[in-house]
């Protein structure tokens, strides 16, 4: 019998009749047929909920029990919709990450899945029963439980459907598939059939938050074909895989986002070997993830170094550099908090020039300017004030003519 991952985000789950929906398609399928394993967010707004609970009783939260507390939100979803299918008559079974042997690093708040165990999951399975396994979550090697950072429920379905040689992987969300960007803020943003995984990698990556970027990675390494659709209406989604019918042809498939970006400059650093390294390396330390880099041209012996970090981890930013900056003896650091990132992607960019001047001229046409750029393979990203990432998205949605049928062709 065929078996399929069926995966459920926040918003899916959010109430009592939303469960209920759901736990209609998720039986469904099990009569039609399929074993079904069905992966759950925590309730929309959950896990922000018990953040900003953490955050009032300490500022600072012991990443440790921080973990346990997130680990819930999940666990309420699994428990809620197992008693919603049981109710219909359909028998399933509730799995914590750790129950269903989803094994992950000691890195609480963002851990790696090492390896998955699904003997129960098996078990289970093969007794009929749906099995609704907690999306987010694993145990560590000291037998304590982690979270897979922020959206991670999509990894642990695309961990599940590689582990398990899953048939299909579906991922169930608000919004009929992934769009050439957020149809929230573009009307006539156009759902995508297919897209290969290195596009999603890039959108995920530059704020697209319809699929969690490192699910992707997982799902490129181990050749998890999957489809990204509504949970709330029957219209078929898009298909994220290696290979794509239009490869090359179009040059531009999405534009994504991020409103939540912080700019970082050391001023006059000295001019030698060694000194990047030393500034990004102590941020590395620290576990922030540096984005765009600019380097000015050396004057007087020294540069400035600027770079983008997310908003989120901006204090800590701050905080490694301080023991830099006075080793280096740079003469200042400066920060600006509310600048945003916008990024054109697609595979065509490989072979077709223009692209980035395209980009400028529908920012430039728009009065937007450009602080910072960065280049990839199939990616072009700019840095924006925060108050024009939406004029700049819609320009930029305009000037590649996303919203028509046929896409520009190079
Ligand atoms: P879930 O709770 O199901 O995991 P998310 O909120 O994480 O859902 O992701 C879905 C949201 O992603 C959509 O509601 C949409 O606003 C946003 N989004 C951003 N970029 C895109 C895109 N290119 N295509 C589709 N949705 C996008
Ligand atoms: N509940 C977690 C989050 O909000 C994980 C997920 O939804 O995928 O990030
Ligand atoms: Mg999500």
């Amino acid at each position: 019998m065929k078996l399929v991952i069926m995966k459920f985000g926040g918003s899916s789950v959010a109430d009592a009749q939303k469960i209920q929906h759901v736990a209609g398609r998720v039986a469904a399928r099990r009569q039609g047929g399929f074993r079904v394993v069905a992966v759950v967010s925590a309730p929309g707004g959950m896990t922000d909920d018990l953040l900003t609970l953490a955050r009032g009783v300490a500022e600072t939260p012991d990443e440790r029990e921080l973990d346990v507390l997130l680990a819930t939100g999940e666990q309420a979803s699994i428990a809620l919709l197992c008693m919603a299918l049981k109710g219909a008559g359909q028998e399933a079974i509730s799995l914590t990450g750790p129950q269903a042997g989803i094994f992950a690093d000691t890195d609480h708040t963002r851990a790696r899945i090492t390896h998955i165990k699904p003997k129960k999951i098996h078990a289970e399975l093969a007794k009929g029963k749906v099995v609704v396994v907690a999306g987010f979550q694993g145990l560590n090697p000291n037998e304590d439980i982690v979270t897979l950072g922020r959206g991670g429920s999509d990894l642990t379905a695309i961990a599940l459907a590689a582990a398990l040689k899953a048939d299909l992987c579906e991922i169930y969300t608000d919004v009929e598939g992934v769009f050439t960007t957020d149809p929230r803020v573009v009307a006539d943003a156009r759902k995508l059939n297919e897209i290969s995984y290195d596009e999603m990698l890039e959108l995920a990556g530059s704020g697209a938050q319809v699929m969690q970027g490192r699910s992707v990675e997982v799902a490129k390494k181990y050749n998890v074909v999957f489809e990204v659709r509504s949970t709330f209406s029957g219209a078929p989604g898009t298909r994220v895989h290696q290979e794509v019918s239009y490869m090359e042809d179009v040059v531009v498939s999405g534009i994504a986002f991020d409103r939540h970006q912080a700019k970082v400059s050391m001023i006059e650093v000295p001019d030698r070997p060694g000194i990047a390294a030393e500034i990004f390396g102590a941020l590395a330390q620290v576990g922030v993830n540096v984005d765009m880099i600019i380097q000015s041209t050396a004057q007087g012996g020294t540069n400035d170094i600027s770079f983008t970090v997310p908003q989120g981890d901006l204090k800590k930013a701050l905080a490694a550099l301080e023991p830099v900056k006075s080793e280096l003896k740079a003469k200042d650091v400066v920060h600006e908090a509310g600048v945003g990132k916008v990024a054109v992607v697609g595979v065509g960019m490989r072979s077709h020039p223009g692209v980035a001047a395209r980009m400028f001229k529908a920012l430039a046409d728009r009065g937007i300017n450009i602080q910072m750029i960065s280049t990839s393979e199939i990616k072009i990203s700019c840095i924006v004030a925060k108050d024009q990432v939406d004029a700049a998205v819609k320009g930029l949605h305009e000037a590649f003519e996303l919203g028509k049928k046929t896409r520009v062709k190079a």
